[in-house]
């Protein structure tokens, strides 16, 4: 396997860490090309999800379908509550749903059996601004 790109991938990551909550690909990559640094979005796709892969980063579905990835601090698994105006991310565990993922599994059979749990809805600051406009 080639390590050409590895430049290009370490960008990325840094990118992704400079990052304020979860960002999909494209934006990812505006801010890239802002930089001239020449790293093309299918570039970005394959770094973005190999850092997922890797755990280095979260990856999440958003209410729109859309991929959505963000360095992430908390090693192993966990889940977020995510602002869906500001981009706010709160890790947090979620002790109920592990133990009823496990037994709704278990029930019919399943081992081996992964999750993905997020909660979008709006931050406190973000629903008072609403409140006020
Ligand atoms: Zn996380
Ligand atoms: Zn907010
Ligand atoms: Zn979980």
């Amino acid at each position: 396997m080639t390590q050409r790109n590895t430049w290009q991938r370490e960008r990325v990551r840094e990118a992704l860490a400079e990052s304020r909550g979860f960002v999909s690909a494209q934006t990812l990559h505006a801010t890239l090309r802002e930089e001239n640094t020449g790293i093309g979005l299918a570039t970005v796709y394959r770094a973005l999800a190999g850092l997922a892969s890797q755990g280095d980063a979260d990856s999440l579905q958003s209410p729109d379908g859309e991929s959505l990835y963000r360095a992430c601090a908390t090693p192993g698994h966990h889940h977020h509550l995510i602002c869906r105006s500001c981009g706010l991310t709160v890790e947090i565990e979620a002790t109920a749903v592990e133990q009823w993922a496990r037994s709704t599994a278990a029930t019919h059979g399943f081992i081996d059996a992964e999750h993905v749990v997020d909660i979008f809805g709006l931050c406190g600051s973000c629903a008072k601004a609403r409140e006020s406009a």
